[in-house]
């Protein structure tokens, strides 16, 4: 197979497509909007799953396992989540195939029909709430912390590996608390955790905000998300974390008797972030040469490639090798000598940096004389000669500045590209030319917010917390508004 990469500047959605299946992320399936996460995709989602476990489980959640199939009635209990989900449901109607009495192959058996017709999971609140009404009596039982790992499946008409599939792997969280303020609290908490998480791990900076009323998760009171920017200028909601108010509790009757033994419906949060994260890390980090990985997630930190003529040689490189393993081992890097005499260096060189590992040494026969080692950071591609003496602890060293480098550089490219548009002229020029997040007032309408959609596709990713207040004319109504809010072109 070809390692060919499409050049960025040439066809960025090609660029990225190659990236995902060259650099063995991910392969497409027989069935439209899926995918196959390949061993070294998987090994990044297991990252960050490791990651983001933690922090769950040190903010006070516990993991729990809801099923896959949901009963159709249950999904009309909350009027605006059935109708936000309704044209993207996957429905089981049967049970059983027969064999086609017309010939060859097997045909769904009319028999088989089931009397309640079953969903695949959207999204799990409805099953959830309706098992919490079992869960919860008294506020003694709140709050209620779950998360559960698992996959769930929404019928995607334009699907993009890892950004938007049909079926993707996620977290979703949901937590019940006694009063509005705690549950308007947890909802907070977890997206600071993903704001910490993408930021600090992933190395992309984020912008934390809440989203418009049409933009909101359906059946949520508010929508809270963390919006990140790829490397075309293009946004991405990275991860969201929603304020469900009473509306699950109401449809599915979940009470609790408060402290004055009086009756209440509980107060509702949920919270995701999905294999979206890894086309993230793709499209805000990599270049033409294929992908850089950040290191606290990286697969493989480092690299190891023996240069050398001969047996003995090859022996004296082992020997030096193995020390520098132990102790890189030792201080928890994920390191691995590709010893394997089935490639040349090059080849070994090219193909790791074409899966972004973030350190590559290079140790030949005149090195060792010379007590170095050649180090390439992914980063940007710099070489150094360092010495074999301290060399592990150089390198933890070096695996930090690469994190750190990565960030300040995805977030210098974030600054430049937030700009202040204070007409439509200027909004449509940017968009255009520029692309990024667009700084603008809005009338605060959903009719407004429509139409600048419909006339130039971007939308308002977020109005973000920080947000100053200043108030201003609309871009496209001129009507007053209170605060800019940021819009953009996105994925
Ligand atoms: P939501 O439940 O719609 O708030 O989404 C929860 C998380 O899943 C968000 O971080 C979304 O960015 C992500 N997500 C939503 N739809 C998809 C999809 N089709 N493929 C991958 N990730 C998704």
């Amino acid at each position: 197979m070809s390692k060919e990469i499409t050049a960025r500047s040439q066809d960025y959605a090609q660029w990225y497509n190659d990236l995902v299946l060259k650099g063995g992320l991910a392969d497409y399936s027989p069935v439209r909007g899926c995918m196959v996460i390949k061993p070294y995709g998987f090994a990044l989602w297991e990252n960050m799953r490791d990651v983001l476990d933690k922090k769950f489980k040190d903010t006070g959640h516990q993991n729990a396992y809801f099923p896959l199939l949901i009963p159709k009635s249950f999904l009309s209990k909350e009027a605006d989540h059935v109708e936000g989900f309704a044209k993207e449901c996957a429905v089981v109607t049967h049970y059983r195939l027969k064999n086609d009495p017309d010939g060859k192959g097997v045909i769904v058996d009319p028999e088989a029909k089931l009397e309640e017709e079953l969903i695949i999971r959207p999204t799990s609140e409805t099953i959830i709430w309706n098992t919490y009404k079992d869960w919860i009596q008294s506020y003694r039982d709140l709050p209620l912390l779950i998360n559960q790992w698992a996959n769930v499946m929404r019928w995607e008409m334009r699907t993009r590996l890892f950004l938007r599939t049909a079926e993707f792997l996620w977290q979703e969280g949901h937590t019940a608390h006694a009063t509005a303020e705690e549950a308007i609290a947890e909802t907070r908490q977890m997206l600071d955790v993903y704001a910490d998480f993408v930021e600090n791990y992933m190395a992309v900076p984020v912008i934390k905000g809440v989203k418009t009323a049409s933009e909101r998760f359906a059946g949520a009171v508010d929508t809270y998300c963390i919006e990140a920017l790829m490397s075309d200028g293009k946004a991405l909601q990275a991860g969201t974390s929603h304020f469900l108010g009473q509306n699950f509790a109401k449809a599915f009757d979940v009470q609790f008797s408060n402290r004055e033994n009086k009756l209440e419906y509980v107060w509702a949060t949920s919270w995701g972030v999905s294999t979206r994260l890894v086309g993230a890390l793709v499209m805000a980090h990599s270049d033409d040469d294929g992908l850089i990985l950040p290191p606290r997630i990286s697969p493989l930190q480092v690299v190891i490639v023996p240069i050398y003529k001969g047996n003995d040689q090859k022996a004296l490189i082992d020997e030096k090798v193995n020390d520098i393993m132990a102790a890189l081992k030792n201080a928890g890097i994920r390191v691995k000598y590709d010893d394997s005499d089935n490639a040349r260096p090059g080849w070994k060189f090219a193909e790791y940096e074409m899966k972004g590992v973030p350190v590559r040494i290079a140790i030949g026969a005149r090195d060792l004389e010379n007590n170095v080692a050649e180090v390439a950071r992914r980063d940007t591609k710099e070489k150094s000669s360092y010495s074999l003496d301290g060399l592990p602890d150089r390198i933890i060293q070096l695996l930090e500045e690469i994190q750190q480098n990565m960030y300040d550089t995805a977030l210098a490219y974030r600054k430049e590209h937030i700009t202040k548009a204070d007409s439509w002229e200027e909004f449509e020029a940017l968009l255009e030319e520029k692309g990024g997040f667009i700084s603008a007032h809005w009338d605060g309408t959903a009719e407004t917010e429509a139409a600048i959609k419909e006339r130039t596709k971007a939308t308002i990713r977020c109005i973000p917390l920080d947000n100053p207040q200043e108030a201003g004319a609309c871009i496209l109504t001129g009507k007053p508004s209170k605060e800019r809010v940021l819009f953009a072109r996105a994925y």
